[in-house]
Order: C-alpha cells, then structure tokens, then sequence
C-alpha cells in the first residue's frame, strides 16, 4: 500500500478531524439503520436510498451540509463494501466507530494535478475544504491514482493512502505451483520447504509494551499520564502492525514473481475467530488455547496476504477446500490424524514421510490446486506423477 505520512497544520488538524467526525457520524447512522433490522422486516436501506437520505439531512443539518459531500458519500460506500465483506464472510459485521479510533474518510474523483511533488521529500495532496496538505514523500506515488484515504491512528499520526491496486506482475511462465500454509509460529510455510516469520516486535520492545501496560493500569483514569501510557503503547502497536504490512508486501510480490500459480486455503478467518467461544447454550471448547491461537492468526495478517496476492497474480490465487490439509500426508495422501506428532513435526505412520508439518500442508494444498486448476481446463501444472496419489481416500485413525 503507498501509504504517507501526512503533516497537517494545526488548523488542517483540526478540518481534517472534522471530516472524520462526518466520515464517523453518516458511518454509525448506517450501522444503526442495520442493527434495527430483523428477518422478516422490509429490507434496511440500501445504498442508494441512503445517498437520498443524506441529501435530505444535509439540507436539514447545516452543520452536515458544511461538510464534504464526498466524505460522506464514501462513508455509506464503504459501510455497503463493509456489508457486502459482511454477507461475502470474509470479514465481520461492521459496527460502530469510535471517536479516536480507525479515524478516517476516503475522497474519490481525485485529478492528476492533485498530488503533487515539492521537493525530494515533500509533497503535497489537496483534500476537499481543507487545502493542500503536506505529505512526507517517503517514496514515488503511484500514477493514476484515483482515490485516498486519509486515516489517523490512535497515536496521533495522520496518514494518507493512495489507492492504486498494485500492477500485475508477470508469471514466470514455469508451470510451478505453490503450496502456502498459513500458521500461527510460523507465519506462513511453502510447499517448497520455506518457511517464512512475519516480523513482530524485538525483545526489548516486547518488554518495554509490557512494562506500558503494567504503567497503564496503575494510572488513573482520565488522568494526563494516562493518556501518554496509552499514546506511547499505540505507537508501539502501530510499529508491530507497520512491519508486518512491509512484510506482506514483500512476500506477495515474491510470490507473484516466483511461481505460475499460488495456493492458499480458502479458510474462513471470521468462522475460526468466531467460533471458539460458542453460544450460551453450546459452550465451546478448550476456549482459553483457541483464543490465543485466534489473536495469533489475526494478528499474522492473514486475509491482508491473500488480498495483496490477488492484486499481484490476478487470476493465479486458487483457494482451496481445507479440510484435511494439516492430517493428510502429502507424500502417498492418506489422511492420519495421529500422523501430527507436534505443532512442528508431521511423520506418516503408512510410508514414513516425515517433515515439518506446516510445509506437509503447504505441499497438500499445492497439490489440491493441481487438481482445481486442471480440472478447470488450465494448463498443465507440471507435476512429478509419483505425487499423484490416490488423494481422495477416507482419513484414518
Ligand atoms: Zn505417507
């Protein structure tokens, strides 16, 4: 993501923060007229019927009408993406925002001459009713860039991003296939035997988050020192959070560059992460391991790697059905679910594979793609045929 560091003005802070306030108002007001829904009710307001309403209150409200029409306009957008991510299941259900947190608006209908250079490292953007704003220009912006979204963190920090989905890079052209097995130790294992570590916090900055935390809840509440504890733990988070997007980027135009085709499971992030707890009434189980498991993969970044992989390899990405992945031996495909001696090691009991067990489901799930992909008419994927196993046996054990 070309993402910048924005240097508003004092008094830029201030507009800028009035459109947030805009973005977060028109936001909640959808995300209410969702929540009072229920089966069997006519449908909530779509999309359009909403930009109608808005048009409405803003000639009511003069303090709305004061505001950015886009602003607003791409707030609802967003909460119908929101909503359409919502049905899709690849990610909650959106709810409130908060005032000072995931701050942000988004403006479209952006012109070539609105971004642009001043020196080496400063540039400037133009955002509607506040004026140019200065922008640390920490590397080239995309061309063609059609729209931004100007976010502040809860650090404090104001930035803007330029959406520009990344070029397409070439394939290879070599058949190859790729296995990706997404793990919460090991961020992500390929089938080639690699296994790849999403970059965390050092050691020393991990104690220094503890040691602010420990602070924190000594201070008191709404108390000055609070606020710093607080404004320091964020920064702290949004390094962690940085490193790790730089990370995927890395990763995904590796990938893109490397192989024909990239496997990854078609996991339903928001199921896993949802399903641990249970109801009320069905409780789930070992509920302490899996949510530690689940900040785990929530945190490796997941649905961001796949997202990032579809802009650079468009058409390569092939999902696949991830049952049995991390049981089935990849080497003769019969499916044990004892063969898994640790979280690390995987050993057949039938032919006597033994591997990592992270890169055993990274090879299974490359060559689930084999059969997707030509069972699709594509072309040949070029494998071995001792790896063409009986795959559809019952699992043992
Ligand atoms: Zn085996």
């Amino acid at each position: 993501m070309s993402r910048y560091r924005l240097q508003p003005t004092p008094a830029q802070e201030a507009a800028l923060a009035v459109h947030c306030g805009h973005a977060r108002f028109v936001w909640n007001l959808a995300v209410e007229q969702h929540a009072h829904w229920k089966p069997g009710r006519k449908s909530a307001p779509g999309l359009l019927e909403q930009c109608r309403q808005l048009t409405e209150a803003r000639a009511e409200c003069a303090w709305l009408r004061a505001g950015s029409i886009i602003v607003q306009q791409q707030a609802l957008r967003d909460f119908a993406q929101a909503m359409a991510n919502f049905f899709g299941k690849t990610h909650r259900r959106p709810t409130w925002r908060r005032r000072g947190r995931s701050e942000g608006f988004r403006i479209v209908g952006v012109k070539p001459g609105d971004v642009r250079r001043l020196s080496r490292k400063v540039g400037e953007v133009k955002v509607p009713k506040v004026g140019w704003v200065r922008l640390r220009w920490s590397r080239a912006v995309p061309v063609g860039v059609k729209s931004y979204r100007v976010t502040c963190d809860r650090a404090g920090r104001w930035h803007v991003a330029f959406a520009a989905v990344p070029e397409p890079i070439g394939a290879p052209g070599t058949d190859a296939v790729v296995g990706v097995d997404r793990g919460v130790t090991v961020s992500a294992a390929l089938s080639t035997g690699e296994l790849l570590i999403a970059p965390t916090l050092k050691d020393s900055e991990k104690a220094r988050l503890l040691r602010l935390q420990r602070r924190l809840a000594r201070a008191r509440r709404g108390s000055k020192r609070r606020s710093r504890v607080k404004s320091a733990i964020a920064k702290l988070t949004a390094r962690g959070i940085d490193r790790r997007k730089d990370w995927v980027e890395k990763i995904s135009t590796t990938l893109a560059r490397r192989f024909d085709v990239i496997a990854v499971e078609d996991l339903n992030i928001r199921g896993m992460t949802r399903s641990a707890k249970g109801t009320p009434q069905t409780p789930g189980r070992n509920v302490r391991q899996k949510a530690a498991l689940n900040r785990g993969i929530l945190a490796a970044g997941w649905g961001r790697l796949v997202e990032r992989l579809e802009h650079k390899a468009p058409g390569r990405v092939v999902k696949i059905n991830p049952a049995y992945t991390s049981q089935r031996c990849s080497a003769c495909g019969i499916a044990d679910r004892r063969a898994r001696e640790s979280q690390a090691a995987y050993r057949c009991r039938s032919c006597g594979y033994a591997g990592n067990a992270d890169v055993n489901a990274a090879r299974n799930i490359a060559h689930a793609a084999g059969h997707a992909v030509s069972a699709r008419g594509g072309p040949p994927l070029g494998e071995p045929a001792n790896r063409e196993p009986q795959r559809d046996l019952l699992p043992v054990g």
